[in-house]
C-alpha cells in the first residue's frame, strides 16, 4: 500500500508536517514547521523566537532548552552530536555548533534542528543503527554535497549502511521558482536546470542514490515555499529578512 508522503498536524491552531515513513518505525519524534511561527533567531526579537520555540517544542513533547542547531554556513561541514552537545543554540545563536550544516547523533533526547526559507532540510534516519541526521542544503550546499556527507558521516560513527537509510526532502524552493544565474548553473555543469531555474530536490536525490540510499527510501515532500506563501517563508519571494520554518528530529528515549 501507497503510503502518504507527507501529514499535515495542527495542534493550538499550530500546523506542523511529518513524514509518515519516519513516523511509522516509533523511534522518533520530527516535524517541518510552518509560518507564521518565526523558529529562527536573528530577524525578530530573541524573546518573540524563544517564546515561539517554546510553543512548538511543548506541542512536540521536546524540551526546548536542548534545542541543538549548527551555525549554517552554506557549506558542508557535519558535526556528530554528543549528549555534551545537548542544547547548544538553543537560547542563542552563538552557542549554535560553529560552521556546521549538518548533523547526526545517536543520543536520545538531543532535538537536532535547522532552520529554513527556502534552503533543502533533509532527515535522515538509520532505524537499525538507531541514528539520525539532518542537513541544510542549498545551491552551495548542494554543490558541496552535505546531503552525502551526513551518510558518510553516520556510515563512520555508527556503522550505518545507506541501503538501511530512510531519507526525507522537506518543504524548500522548487524547480518552479528557484531561478539562478548563469554562474551557479555552471557550477553544476548544466544539470539539474533547465537553463534557468535549478532543481535542488533532483540535484539531492541523485546525490542520495550515488551514496547507496534506496530510491524508494527517499522521500520528497515536493512542496515549494516560494508557491505556498500562506504556509511557508520564502527567504526568495519575501525578500530578506523573512522568518525560518524549524526541521527537527529526536531519537525517542530506548524503552
Ligand atoms: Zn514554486
Amino acid at each position: 500500500m501507497e503510503v502518504e508522503k507527507i501529514c499535515w498536524r495542527e495542534r493550538e491552531g499550530i500546523r506542523y508536517l511529518i513524514f509518515p515513513r519516519f513516523e511509522e518505525t516509533g523511534l522518533l519524534i520530527h516535524a517541518f514547521t510552518s509560518r507564521p511561527l518565526d523558529l529562527g533567531f536573528g530577524r525578530r526579537p530573541r524573546e518573540e523566537i524563544l517564546r515561539n520555540r517554546k510553543r512548538i517544542c511543548q506541542i512536540l513533547g521536546v524540551n526546548f532548552l536542548y534545542l541543538t542547531s549548527g551555525e549554517q554556513v552554506h557549506r558542508a561541514e557535519v558535526s556528530t552530536v554528543g549528549r555534551e552537545d545537548k542544547g547548544r543554540g538553543a537560547l542563542l545563536q552563538e552557542g549554535a555548533i560553529p560552521r556546521v550544516d549538518g548533523s547526526v547523533s545517536n543520543v536520545p533526547e538531543v532535538p537536532l534542528v535547522l532552520f529554513t526559507a527556502d534552503c533543502v532540510p533533509l532527515f535522515f534516519l538509520d532505524p537499525v543503527k538507531r541514528a539520525i541526521g539532518l542537513a541544510h542544503a542549498g545551491w552551495r550546499g548542494t554543490l558541496a554535497k552535505a546531503a552525502g556527507k551526513v551518510v558518510s558521516q553516520m556510515r563512520e560513527a555508527y556503522g550505518t549502511r545507506p541501503g538501511n537509510l530512510l531519507v526525507a526532502l522537506g518543504p524548500s524552493i522548487g524547480p518552479c521558482c528557484y531561478q539562478v544565474g548563469e554562474e551557479v548553473i555552471s557550477l553544476f555543469h548544466h544539470r539539474f536546470s533547465d537553463g534557468r531555474r535549478l532543481n535542488l530536490w533532483e540535484a539531492n536525490r541523485e546525490e542520495l542514490l550515488s551514496e547507496g540510499i534506496k530510491e524508494e527510501n527517499i522521500v520528497n515532500a515536493g512542496m515549494c515555499t516560494s508557491c505556498h506563501s500562506d504556509i511557508f517563508f520564502s527567504e526568495r519571494r519575501d525578500g530578506s529578512p523573512t522568518g525560518r520554518m524549524m526541521a527537527l528530529l529526536m531519537l525517542k528515549p530506548e524503552v
